[in-house]
């Protein structure tokens, strides 16, 4: 039997609700970036450092426009279709170009024409997608601006990292080299861990109710950073008393609204602090 979640998604997945779904957004949401207040960002980023207590060790990281970057991965594989195609204008694309998930702006930014846009997308869905998902294309994620002293400073904190995303399992071996290449801190088994979705076919929002599922047998959790307003929510309704944090980058776009009570930052740089 169909599970009543995946009918749902069946529902909403139609081209025309999908359409109205993106207008609504457009209409309703705030532009990428406009929750988050630089001024503000310190403040959020000590009281979440300030939550790590011994009984309550854990810090929660997604991963993808969180404390990684894809711009890199995202240009690669435009560059790599351009080669294929014996287009010069995507076989250049540069990272710069890549501003957001949505393959059509990055052609645009290229110089690629509306028309030709539209011939292209239906062929590059599967080429794209066999390569974004992959250890090989995600090894070249670059570390988000200032996570790398984040992530340390958690630990000197006390704290416990937990790298919850929903890359799969298979794309643990490239999720490890970009994390050794931005000097992130590595799973042991203990203080540092690394959960990674069982396989690619499974749901994103599913997966992350196991992993919230999961945090609550763990020992308490201090503070946790999702860019995905639906996960940062979800956050804050299994743990109200963590400092929950939305990092204001992109996502999904799906109608959703940030918690209220949920504060966004940009990156993870802080001021140097008295
Ligand atoms: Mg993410």
């Amino acid at each position: 039997m169909e599970k009543p979640d995946s009918a749902a998604k069946k529902r909403l997945s139609h081209p025309r609700i999908r359409l109205l779904l993106l207008l609504w957004s457009m209409v309703t949401a705030l532009p990428f970036g406009a929750r988050a207040q630089r001024a503000e960002q310190t403040r959020i980023l000590r009281a979440a450092l300030a939550a790590i207590r011994p009984d309550r060790p854990v810090a929660a990281f997604d991963l993808d426009s969180t404390i990684l970057v894809n711009k890199v991965r995202q240009a690669r594989i435009m560059r790599e279709y351009g080669r294929l195609r014996g287009d010069a204008r995507l076989a250049g694309c540069a990272p710069v170009a890549v501003q957001s998930w949505e393959l059509r702006d990055t052609m645009r930014r290229c110089g690629l024409s509306e028309s030709e846009i539209e011939t292209v997308v239906p062929d590059i869905r599967d080429f794209w997608r066999d390569r974004f998902f992959s250890s090989e294309y995600c090894k070249d994620d670059t570390p988000a601006a200032g996570a790398h002293d984040y992530l340390r400073a958690v630990l000197a904190a006390g704290g416990e990292i937990l790298y919850i995303t929903g890359r799969h399992e298979q794309m643990g071996p490239g999720t490890l080299e970009s994390f050794r290449r931005a000097g992130f801190p590595l799973p042991d088994g203990e203080r540092v861990q690394l959960w990674l979705k069982p396989a690619l076919a499974d749901d994103d929002d599913r997966w992350k109710e196991i992993c919230h599922a999961r945090l609550q047998q763990l020992r308490g959790l201090a503070c946790a950073f999702d860019n995905e307003p639906t996960h940062v929510n979800a956050y804050k309704r299994s743990f109200p008393d963590a400092v929950v944090v939305h990092l204001d980058t992109d996502h999904s776009r799906r109608p959703v609204e940030v918690h209220p009570d949920v504060p966004s930052i940009h990156d993870f740089v802080m001021e140097p602090g008295e």
